[in-house]
């Protein structure tokens, strides 16, 4: 166990439970930004006995304490994120791939938004990574139903 992680949690005031250091540890190791699925096929070959109902109830526990962030990007599955630094995403519009990217200044002034107790912003960027600009088929706006062909 990486005593960091362990620390971690407890400042947070999460007890540092087997499951929380394992995932917390994961995710702080990639930058993919893995959904649950993806965290819980990875670590199988070291946990068998972890079930994917664990793996979302334990990112529910980092989340509600501010360790993980939840990434919504309609896709249908959420993923997750647990490095802290302010950072905005880029989105691959072909694969589905997600990088960090540095945060733009920000439009929004927080000290402008009266008395909006302003949290946080995220930002997100769509494009194309390299490999999906080769296979050009990908290329293009993404397609509304209506406009695919039958
Ligand atoms: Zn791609
Ligand atoms: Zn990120």
């Amino acid at each position: 166990m990486a005593t960091g992680t362990v620390e971690a949690l407890r400042r947070h005031g999460l007890r540092a439970t087997p499951q929380r250091v394992m995932l917390l540890e994961e995710l702080r190791r990639r930058h993919d930004h893995p959904s649950a699925e993806d965290l819980h096929r990875s670590l199988l070959p070291r946990s068998p006995t972890l079930a994917l109902s664990t793996v979302y109830a334990t990112l529910e526990s980092l989340e509600r304490v501010g360790l993980v962030t939840r990434l919504s990007l309609g896709e249908g599955r959420d993923r997750y994120d647990a490095h802290a630094h302010p950072h905005a995403h880029l989105v691959c519009l072909g694969c589905g791939q997600v990088q960090d990217v540095p945060l733009p200044p920000l439009a929004l002034d927080p000290a402008q938004v009266g008395s909006f107790r302003y949290a946080y912003s995220r930002v997100v960027h769509y494009g194309w990574c390299p490999r999906c600009q080769a296979s050009a088929k990908d290329i293009g706006p993404r397609r509304g139903r209506e406009e695919c062909p039958p």
